[in-house]
């Protein structure tokens, strides 16, 4: 199964990956963006997250 993660030490917290898909990402109170533990991610929907963020740090693994 592909999940989707975030190079946290490139993204800049700018929340457009939580605005796309925000029942997988979320920015978190402490500071980071969180990825969602789900049985299957919206491929979609995480897709578009990749195209739109601004840091290119969220891929496929
Ligand atoms: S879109 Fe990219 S840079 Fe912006 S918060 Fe999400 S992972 Fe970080």
């Amino acid at each position: 199964m592909k999940t989707p993660v975030v190079e946290l030490g490139d993204c800049t917290l700018c929340g457009i990956c939580e605005e796309v898909s925000p029942s997988v990402f979320h920015v978190s109170e402490l500071g980071y963006v969180q990825v969602a533990d789900l049985d299957e991610y919206p491929a979609e929907e995480v897709d578009d997250a990749i195209k739109n963020c601004p840091a290119d740090c969220i891929a496929w693994e």
